[in-house]
């Protein structure tokens, strides 16, 4: 049985069998106890040991350490130490696999969150890190439950695309070209000769792909990896990471902002009712206040402010910026967090971004400098979302991705979609890894995905 059901039971008397990692081991004279780990709650399960009683467990008994892995038989019984409401008396025991203690780095004492990256594949043993593991499994079921609940489709877009969907450059190539010796044809490297006959990169986003299908099945949403080169070393960047991305055909950026807001309210209130002892973890541990904060950000409208007031309020502020501030810059984190922190106090949605600093798909307002984008900010983190509504006039997007030096030819598909049957249609992007990161209270991005890839790190 796992553990967290075994602590549903009554603790009446009743034989049961239980297997897990030993945390902890306490021995006495007459009796052994040790705590059992399965990963499935953070609460570890007792299993004593009455030596007098089953002298023939004894060889077993030498085995257990920390880190061992163990089946134990016994009988489920009212524990009276504190802390936990039942145990097991076992009567029977086998040691599936030992673990040394001179050589198990994960010894019961407290270890820095850099060391446990350089053990990423042990660290999902500790209190931690099954906590992370299990909240970012609710928060990816949550986040298909909302838009399923909500009539969206699920569109698997590809990871390998010969598009590059920001037109921002900072992609990673996909090649079975050999690098000591590229063909090249007039000076230049003959992609013709590349596995898929064209140069080939993995996806920033499936946004473009995912607007293909909104524009014929009217809400859809993806959720996939996506990668981006980009050499920042930061705690909220990650080289690979993931994404959900929804889009609606027939909704305009008040509808887009309704839709998000909604959103992030539901997959917080799913890990709130859902993910109680370990929520309660992380607001004693890692993020003190933690819960007070999802839940006022549940209950709370989220502020809507323009990028011209966010910059009026950033220029009236009363600290010094390392970026300052004028109309026309991109908002940086320290903007953001001032914003959400300092004078909003809860999530911002900023819309109307010049049209310099957003991508091309971003529809032009009627003022011809600004974009109906929208990036949804929250304290601690700065940005979460980023959306907008697309560009739906044709000749316009056109001009845009002249003006940004991007080849018509190479987004034929996509300008087919406003070619024929064009509607006005929205949708964001949410990084999956920093809304682990916000629910968690977890610093550093790096410790919410099993094995991170950063610039300069991939290793596992
Ligand atoms: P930022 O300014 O924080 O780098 P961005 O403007 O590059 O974000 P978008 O291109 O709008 O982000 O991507 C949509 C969402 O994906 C962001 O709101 C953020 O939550 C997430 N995101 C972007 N880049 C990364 C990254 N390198 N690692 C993890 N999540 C990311
Ligand atoms: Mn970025």
């Amino acid at each position: 049985m796992r553990i967290r059901e075994i602590f549903t039971l009554e603790p009446k008397k009743q034989i049961l069998a239980v297997e897990g990692w030993v945390r902890t081991k306490r021995d006495t004279k007459n009796v052994c106890f040790f705590e059992l780990n399965d990963g499935s709650c953070l609460k570890n399960f007792q299993i004593v040991v009455d030596k007098d009683k089953t002298p023939h467990l004894a060889p077993e008994l030498t085995k257990i350490a920390t880190g061992a892995s163990v089946r134990a038989e016994g009988e489920l019984a009212a524990s009276p130490g504190s802390g936990q409401n039942s145990e097991l008396q076992a009567h029977s025991l086998t040691v599936l696999g030992e673990s040394p203690a001179d050589s198990y780095p994960l010894q019961k004492k407290r270890h820095s969150f850099e060391f446990l990256r350089e053990i990423a594949h042990l660290r999902p043993r500790t209190n931690t890190f099954g906590a992370v593991a299990r909240v970012r499994s609710a928060l990816a079921f949550a986040i298909h439950r909302f838009f399923q609940e909500n009539g969206f489709l699920y569109i698997h877009t590809p990871i390998i695309t010969a598009s590059d969907a920001e037109g921002a450059g900072e992609m990673f190539q996909v090649t079975t070209l050999p690098l000591e010796n590229i063909p090249r044809k007039d000076g230049k490297i003959d992609y013709e000769k590349d596995f898929f006959g064209k140069q080939a990169r993995l996806t920033v986003s499936g946004q473009l792909e995912g607007e293909t299908y909104a524009a014929a099945l009217g809400k859809i949403y993806t959720f996939g990896p996506t990668f981006r080169a980009e050499n920042s070393n930061t705690t909220r960047h990650l080289s690979e990471f993931w994404m959900v991305e929804p889009e609606m055909a027939f909704c305009d950026i008040d509808a887009n902002m309704d839709t998000a807001e909604e959103f992030l309210k539901y997959i917080l209130s799913y890990i709130l009712r859902r993910c109680g002892e370990d929520m309660d973890f992380f607001n004693l541990r890692i993020q003190p206040g933690i819960i007070d904060n999802l839940k006022r950000v549940i209950e709370t409208p989220f502020r809507r402010i323009t990028y011209t007031e966010a910059v009026e309020v950033l220029q009236k502020a009363p600290t010094a910026f390392e970026f300052p501030v004028s109309w026309g810059i991109d908002l940086q984190s320290e903007h953001e967090k001032y914003l959400t922190e300092n004078v909003y106090g809860g999530p911002v949605i900023v819309t109307g971004y010049p049209r310099q600093i957003k991508a091309f798909y971003m529809k032009l307002n009627a003022d011809e400098k600004t974009v109906r984008a929208m990036d949804v900010l929250v304290p601690r983190l700065g940005e979460i979302i980023g959306g907008s509504q697309r560009e739906d006039r044709l000749d316009i997007l056109e001009k845009r991705l002249t003006d940004m030096g991007l080849k018509k030819e190479d987004y034929w598909w996509y300008l087919d979609l406003r070619r024929y049957g064009t509607v006005p249609h929205s949708g964001f992007g949410l990084g999956f890894d920093r809304i682990v990161q916000y629910v968690t209270g977890m610093a550093n991005i790096r410790d919410v995905i099993p094995y991170p890839r950063t610039a300069g790190s991939a290793e596992f």
